[in-house]
């Protein structure tokens, strides 16, 4: 008997219009697992976090979350059932301070008490954050950013993160940091859906990969093996 899967999309499109972002796509992702969703530009990658968040309307299929179909629930209800978002773009509030920021994550709970807690937990993950605690978002570095949303994240407590281009734009030494972060918060149990342009770093990261392209799912196993598959190495590794 295999266990429910944490997250499973079956069957998923989305449409803007004419534009059909995603076609029927379909994959699980097993809990306390890392999947890796890799694709071009424009593959469908950031419309499928928003589709599983509740962010865009899904035009046809189904998503589950430990096998409770979700994909009618609005987007807060699906926070309180477990799924947090981690926008590509950071979108934090730039008069913010950094705690101010992560507090904003934990604005639907009704545990208020254990909020502390969390933060210190956040803090463990992203120690430039503790530093920062008092800056406004608009001051804060690119990868201060990032963590930053990430931890804003974390603040609803969510069995489920999703990560959308966590290394964007970011240094190679920062991008090891958030990287480091992101093995940790998997290890302590969260499973996590990871969109990255960086398949390399994603394919580390994770157990499983999808590949999308133009809005479909092209290939999907173990990242490993993915890592190895010489037609994605040619389309998504480059050299090295
Ligand atoms: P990127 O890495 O550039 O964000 P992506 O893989 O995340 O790419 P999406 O942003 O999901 O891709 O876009 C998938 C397709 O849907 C693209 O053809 C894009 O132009 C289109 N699209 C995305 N958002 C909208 C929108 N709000 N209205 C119309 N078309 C959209």
């Amino acid at each position: 008997n295999k266990p429910v899967p944490m997250l499973e999309i079956k069957d998923l499109s989305v449409s803007y219009g004419a534009v059909r972002a995603l076609d029927k796509v379909s994959f699980a992702v097993e809990e306390a697992s890392v999947c890796a969703v890799i694709g071009a530009n424009g593959a469908g990658k950031s419309t499928l976090m928003k589709a599983i968040s509740g962010l865009v309307p899904v035009a046809e299929g189904e998503i589950r979350l430990e096998g409770q179909p979700i994909q009618d629930l609005s987007a807060e209800r699906r926070v309180t059932l477990g799924i947090a978002l981690s926008p590509e773009g950071r979108r934090l509030f730039p008069e913010l301070t950094v705690r101010e920021n992560l507090l904003m994550g934990a604005y639907l709970r009704k545990d208020q008490a254990d909020i502390t807690v969390d933060l210190e937990r956040i803090y463990a993950y992203f120690p430039r954050l503790l530093e920062r605690e008092q800056s406004q978002g608009r001051h804060l570095s690119g990868g201060e950013q990032q963590m930053c949303a990430i931890g804003r994240a974390l603040m609803s407590r969510p069995r489920l993160l999703l990560l959308d281009e966590p290394s964007l734009g970011l240094a190679p030494a920062v991008t090891l940091e958030v990287a480091r972060a992101i093995r940790q918060i998997s290890q302590d149990g969260t499973t996590i859906v990871l969109v990255e342009q960086n398949a390399r770093l994603a394919l580390k990261l994770s157990q499983h990969a999808v590949v999308l392209e133009t809005g479909r799912l092209s290939l999907s196993g173990h990242s490993r093996d993915i890592m190895n598959n010489p037609q994605i190495a040619a389309a998504y590794l480059g050299h090295a």
